[in-house]
């Protein structure tokens, strides 16, 4: 695993347009915001009461993220303990370095098994790699069935969202699509409707098709299972009914023992959906003869993941259990919606995984894409800190890639030049007075010219004073009158006498 020979692609990203310009359109599309922030409103209140009804949920927070740090410790043993299990209950684990080779293994196990369609439950994994445009190439026909996932594919459209991939569309917008493309044309927008269209539509798909494909919420190193978490019941139709079940799975997705579902168990649904518990979860542990699948391919994927394991100051971006809800509560992901990150990884979560994965390649962008609230990490179950990482891989950017002759680079370090010298940082500020006077009115700067223009373009900025504040405060030391015994005034002298001996 991570050859020099692999081709790490994320989705779209390597060839996505920047934030700032990709989120321009989408800010003036009143209808999707609406859309994304009556559904971020509304997960993120039945977050609210179900993490403050749990009085440990902080005692849960460090246990989740204690697990997940020793469990990178340690990712190869654990990483070879469950392929053991998995292989020992009857099952494959193929190991795929990069986007490319996951894709060929399982077109590869699909054509094995003479099947040219397959059905999927929803997985982040798979969008990363593009699974369903290389099956296409290949043949085979991918059917998603979580019910987003069919508005989105019937859609043409893209995920914005890693739990609730059609949150930027609301009822009306869901029942034209399900009306041209299920052919109904009297269809309403009622939910029961509109879930029971979707139901007879998926119905059909998995009682004939035969291939299952699954990502993995964990992946238990002690008994080699593989644990799916879900809400509409299609993963339990996905993981029993056909005859091959393939999962893809990170490899950041193992834990070590059964025993510590019982945290991510009460950690994921409740930040997740806000709920206290999922309505199914399903564990999977090899084959079983006369029970659900007889064939049984975990893919264990690379496809950057050792690079960021080996960034100390990244590694924590890996513990992240998908729960979305560090995008809730994202002030601009509320603002843009998911489609801006240009990645199936969206909101803060997307602004630090999709750089990493690409090795800091192409996403650039995205780590700029933050206010650096610090919401999302106050939110987040296994408490990565997101806003540190951000601003180590703005560090890494500034370093990695831009030439010392770039503008900003040059500012940077001639404002560090100025501001380590008390003598450099006072000649500034004279020379910047007397430079300052053509742009001067009224006590504000005029627009500036040229770059500089950009800040004064949206900003009301102040003219550097005529006296600074340690001038006057000497100049008035100076004029107090002499022996006085006025604490402020010594304060002052003193003062006064330091500047005098530093110059
Ligand atoms: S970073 Fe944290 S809050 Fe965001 S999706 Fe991952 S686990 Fe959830």
């Amino acid at each position: 695993m991570g050859s020099l020979s692999v081709t790490i692609r994320v989705s779209e990203a390597e060839h996505a347009q920047s934030f700032q310009k990709a989120a321009l359109p989408l800010l003036e599309d009143a209808q999707l915001r609406k859309n994304v922030r009556h559904a971020t409103d509304v997960i993120q209140h039945k977050r609210g009461l179900v993490v403050g009804e749990t009085p440990d949920w902080q005692e849960l927070r460090t246990a989740g993220s204690a697990i997940k740090a020793h469990t990178l410790r340690y990712l190869d043993q654990y990483l070879l303990q469950f392929e053991k299990a998995c292989t020992a209950a009857g099952g494959h684990v193929h190991w795929a370095s990069d986007a490319d080779e996951a894709n060929r293994i399982i077109g590869g196990l699909v054509k094995q098994y003479s099947g040219n369609e397959v059905i999927k439950i929803k997985t982040m994994t798979s969008e990363e790699i593009g699974l369903n445009e290389a099956l296409e190439r290949d043949g085979i026909r991918a059917y998603e069935t979580d019910l987003a996932e069919v508005i989105v594919q019937l859609g043409g459209d893209k995920s914005s969202h890693i739990v609730a991939p059609a949150l930027h569309k609301n009822r009306n917008q869901v029942r034209d699509i399900f009306r041209e493309k299920m052919n109904l044309p009297t269809l309403s927008n009622d939910p029961e409707e509109l879930t029971a269209a979707a139901r007879r539509y998926l119905r059909e798909k998995f009682l004939r098709v035969k291939i299952g494909i699954s990502g993995a919420n964990f992946l238990i190193a002690e008994t080699g299972s593989v644990c799916i978490v879900e809400s509409e019941g299609n993963g339990r139709m996905c993981l029993t009914l056909p005859n091959v079940l393939i999962a893809i799975a990170g490899i950041e997705k193992i834990i070590p023992r059964f025993e510590d579902m019982e945290i991510f168990l009460q950690l994921l649904p409740r930040s997740a959906t806000g709920e206290r518990m999922n309505p199914y979860n399903s564990l999977w542990t090899g084959v079983h003869k006369g029970d659900g699948p007889q064939h049984f391919h975990v893919v264990l994927l690379d496809n950057g993941r050792t690079g960021i394991l080996a960034d100390p100051e990244a590694r924590q971006t890996l513990y992240c259990i998908r729960c979305g809800a560090c995008l809730n509560t994202c002030p601009v992901y509320r603002q843009t919606g998911g489609h801006a990150y240009g990645s199936s990884y969206s909101g803060p979560i997307g602004a630090i995984v999709t750089p990493q994965l690409l090795q800091m390649r192409q996403g650039q962008s995205l780590p700029y894409a933050s206010s650096l609230c610090g919401a999302c990490y106050e939110v987040c179950p296994v408490k990565i800190n997101i806003p540190e990482v951000l601003i180590h891989l703005r560090g890494r950017i500034v370093r990695e890639q831009k030439s010392a002759l770039d503008p900003e680079a040059l500012a940077m370090k001639t404002a560090a030049l100025i501001f380590g010298s008390r003598t450099r940082f006072e000649a500034a500020q004279r020379l910047g007075r007397i430079a300052q006077w053509p742009l001067v009115s009224d006590g504000w700067m005029r627009p500036l010219p040229g770059m500089l223009g950009n800040w004064t373009k949206v900003r009301d900025l102040r003219a550097l004073p005529q006296q600074t504040f340690r001038e006057w405060w000497k100049l008035r030391a100076k004029l107090g009158p002499a022996g006085s015994g006025s604490a402020p005034l010594h304060a002052a002298r003193k003062l006064a006498e330091d500047d005098n001996s530093d110059a």
